[in-house]
């Protein structure tokens, strides 16, 4: 637009300019071609010295062909002049084209007339009479009739400018708009779905790059909006998730601040909005910090007890190393606790309450065995003893396993193992005789001391012991005892019956036996091994049994030879 006003300005200012020097130029030659015309009618009375005819010639001439005529004297002095009469006006020797036409060429000015009061053109002809300049014919035009034709030039120059000008901007505006229109309604579609209205689109029907354009919007628009839909439903449904978890979520930055959690967590607190703040100001339980702090630093999950408020919580916490997070679930263990210690008690209690009979029923046996002769009530007292043996072991076994199960602590002193392996032996001496099996026991001499409790450990050997003399019939017992690095490893090997495959991974289990018959007759309770393991556990270590059918069976165990436990 600026440039199409400038160009018409420019054209206009130029074109104004040339028309008024080729009309003042035209005007100029026109009064030369009068001068010339006029020359011979007014020559015979200005040589005749006819000065008053020549005036009223002048005066005439010049009203009908609206041209001043002046005619002056060599002397500058004014014959004839069409406006005024020639005797009131001064010389005018000194005018600048009558100068010009008295040194022989033709002079021409645009001046103020003093003669007329008005601007004039001025072209002045010398007339040579004899090769002698005679007089000068001067002809002049008034110059407002010179401008109100410049003028209307000029006129009609603005109008044609300004038409260009309107005709430029109308073109200008049209073209721009239909440029703009299908931009604009791309942006405004644009800022809608920057805005959240993703059902925002652009329909042209221009058929260029813009319509491809749009069509192209609409199109990641629409994906956009079912990516959106899509990952809204999955939010959802995470959310819906981890509300409907029994257990407390919580999920800790880097800077320990909570960026998650869920319903029941903000139950448990009382507090509904945790979000942003340290988890230290909603749970103040030192233990749950201590677990926060192991997990950052050694960027691995972790799951631990944890009593908080009165609660017994099983918290799991996972490192998640791509945001540096914990995701903390803890799992209100509290009522399982609780059934576990009833059921404990109770099985504690029973079992007292059982002893004390059953060693009394067993003590009494024992003297009607004593007293008795007849064979057939000897057979019925041997097998009610051997019941009440039986009864009496499995209330020493739960008593045992309930005790170990209480006292988490452990005794830690220094145990040679060898001494104690040697002792239990001597406990199965008898039985091992009996069975004509052998005890073979190959110790490392460089073990020395094992930091354990004795007297749990000397279970660990009387149960498993007695197992291997139980379930042997031929061959015999090797406990070998050797260092590995920090640990012990002790293995109890027997030549007996074997345990199949399929049982091995259960055998630890509380009261669980292979043979329920045989394990009547042997007086098992189901309950040995599931004590050698929760002791072993105790002390840090770990138990394996392998075993192969009709070969024998061997248990495994390692445990720090510098126990951390206790
Ligand atoms: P029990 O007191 O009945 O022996 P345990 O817990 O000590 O109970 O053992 C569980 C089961 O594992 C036993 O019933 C027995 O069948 C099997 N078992 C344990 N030790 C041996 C072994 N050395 N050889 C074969 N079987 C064994």
């Amino acid at each position: 637009m600026v440039l199409i006003v400038l160009l018409s300005a420019a054209l206009f200012l130029f074109s104004v300019r040339t028309f008024k020097q080729h009309s003042t130029e035209m005007m100029i030659d026109m009064l030369r071609q009068q001068a010339a015309l006029f020359r011979p009618v007014m020559m015979p009375l200005y040589i005749q010295g006819k000065y008053d005819e020549l005036d009223s010639l002048v005066k005439q001439t010049g009203a009908a062909i609206t041209t001043r005529i002046t005619v002056i004297a060599p002397d500058g002095r004014v014959i004839a002049d069409t406006e005024a009469a020639p005797r009131s006006m001064e010389n005018h020797g000194t005018r600048p084209e009558v100068l010009q036409a008295l040194s022989g060429s033709i002079g021409s000015a645009i001046r103020h007339s003093a003669t007329v009061a008005e601007d004039m053109l001025y072209v002045a002809v010398p007339i040579y009479e004899n090769e002698r300049i005679a007089a000068v014919l001067r002809m002049s035009l008034f110059m407002h009739d010179v401008t109100r034709l410049i003028d209307r030039f000029q006129y009609g120059m603005l109008w044609i400018a300004l038409c260009i000008v309107c005709t430029a901007m109308i073109a200008a505006f049209i073209i721009s708009r239909r440029i703009t229109r299908p931009i604009r309604m791309l942006d405004e579609a644009a800022q809608a779905v920057s805005a959240g209205n993703m059902d925002a689109r652009v329909f042209l029907d221009s058929n260029d790059e813009l319509q491809e354009c749009a069509d192209s919007f609409n199109v990641m628009t629409e994906k956009i909006k079912t990516q959106i839909q899509e990952i809204t439903l999955r939010r959802q449904e995470l959310e819906h998730i981890i509300e409907a978890m029994h257990e407390y979520l919580l999920v800790i930055d880097d800077d320990g601040r909570i960026m998650l959690t869920n319903r029941r967590f903000n139950e448990f607190i009382g507090s509904d909005d945790v979000r942003g703040r340290f988890y230290w100001e909603c749970i103040k339980e030192p233990a749950f910090g201590e677990m926060v702090k192991e997990v950052r630093t050694t960027r691995q999950g972790r799951i631990a007890e944890i009593a908080l408020d009165g609660r017994m919580l099983l918290c799991s916490m996972s490192w998640i190393e791509q945001y540096g997070e914990i995701i903390a679930v803890c799992l209100d263990i509290t009522e399982i606790r609780n059934v576990e210690r009833i059921k404990r008690d109770f099985v504690v209690n029973v079992s007292h309450e059982l002893r004390t009979p059953l060693t009394a029923i067993k003590g009494f046996i024992d003297t009607i065995l004593d007293e008795e002769e007849e064979p057939s009530h000897r057979k019925y007292l041997e097998i009610i003893k051997r019941h009440t043996d039986r009864l009496i072991s499995i209330v020493k076994d739960l008593l045992m396993l309930s005790q170990l199960e209480e006292e988490r602590r452990l005794d830690i002193e220094p145990v040679e193992l060898v001494q104690l392996v040697e002792q239990v032996r001597k406990i199965y001496e008898q039985r091992l005789d009996e069975k004509g099996l052998f005890f073979d026991l190959q110790a490392d001499p460089d073990l020395g001391h094992l930091f354990a409790d004795r007297f749990k450990l000397e279970q660990v050997f009387i149960n498993l012991i007695d197992n291997a003399v139980k379930y042997t019939e031929h061959g015999g017992i090797t406990v070998s005892i050797k260092a590995d690095g920090d640990w012990a490893l002790i293995v109890v090997q027997d030549t007996g019956i074997g345990i199949r495959q399929e049982q091995l991974g259960r055998i630890f289990e509380r009261f669980y036996v292979v043979d329920k018959a045989r394990s009547r007759q042997t007086g098992g309770t189901g309950l040995g091994l599931s004590i050698v393991k929760h002791i072993i556990q105790q002390h840090g270590g770990t138990i394996e049994a392998k075993s192969q059918i009709g070969q024998g069976t061997s248990f495994i165990m390692r445990i720090p030879r510098r126990s951390s436990a206790g």
